[in-house]
């Protein structure tokens, strides 16, 4: 039986992956991969190496979670090092928790391997701090996808602080997350910045407010993050990787 390894991708420049990941990337028999994991991670794989897709190219969703989990499990009956590479970190909305779950009932061992998440990179990439001294204390990291659903389990009004929030899978929804912003109290003129193709070559930023942010934003192509907070307005200062 062999062993797998939940290991982060990072969120798309290749050397913010880990020294830990690119080692067993390289020792892997097999790579079970997603769409946000860089591809040219695969590379770095040895000759002989399977690659097993389980995301769709042309669709927001991946394979349902209890197929994937049993590619896993099927994988690890068969090779010895199965690497399952997420995008960013495989805990944060990346369902390494279930996966692990999966293999624990069936006496898989598994490892994580942590990931830089893109709920921080990104936005760091963009010169936004997520905390900043005399600005915020605290930062948040939200699903943006939950806010779609009529029984959402986000509940709005622990948003009144002055918290960093980012909203990750959160593009399609943003004009319903700004109204539900603004509903609670913040200023139309709060800042936002929607992060599109972070730590990736054709990184882009728009910074707007709660109120004109949609309309600045909403073509940008995918992954995408928003940021908002008072933090964002330090993007014109501290923004690097886009120049
Ligand atoms: N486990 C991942 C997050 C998975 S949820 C992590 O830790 O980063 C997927 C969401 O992450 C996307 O919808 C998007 O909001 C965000 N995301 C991932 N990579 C991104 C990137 N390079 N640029 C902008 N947003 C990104």
């Amino acid at each position: 039986m062999g062993r797998v390894y939940l290991t982060g991708a990072g969120p798309g420049d290749i050397e913010l992956l880990t020294v830990k990941a690119l080692r067993v990337v390289r020792e892997a028999d097999v790579i079970i991969y997603d769409r946000l994991a860089n591809p040219d991670i695969l590379q770095e794989a040895k000759d002989g190496c399977e690659f097993i897709y389980v995301g769709k190219k042309d669709s927001y969703h991946t394979l349902p979670q209890e197929e994937i989990n049993e590619v896993i499990y099927q994988s690890a009956l068969k090779y010895d090092n199965v690497v399952r590479l997420k995008g960013g970190d495989p805990m944060v909305f990346g369902r390494g928790g279930e996966e692990g779950l999966y293999l624990h009932e069936r006496n898989i061992n598994f490892e994580f391997i942590p990931g830089i998440t893109s709920a921080i990179s990104v936005p760091e990439y963009a010169g936004i701090p997520v905390t900043h001294r005399g600005i915020t204390v605290s930062f948040r990291v939200v699903t943006g996808h939950e806010s779609r659903k009529e029984h959402s389990q986000i509940h709005w009004e622990n948003f009144k602080t002055d918290d960093t929030i980012v909203f990750l899978m959160g593009l399609h929804n943003l004009k319903k997350i700004t109204r539900k912003l603004m509903k609670i109290g913040k200023s139309k003129d709060h800042p936002v910045a929607v992060i599109s193709r972070g730590t990736r070559p054709d990184e882009k930023t728009v910074i707007g407010t709660l109120e004109d942010i949609y309309e600045k934003a909403k073509d940008l192509p995918t992954p995408a993050l928003i940021v908002v907070g008072e933090v964002v307005n330090l993007h014109e200062q501290l923004s690097w990787f886009e120049k």
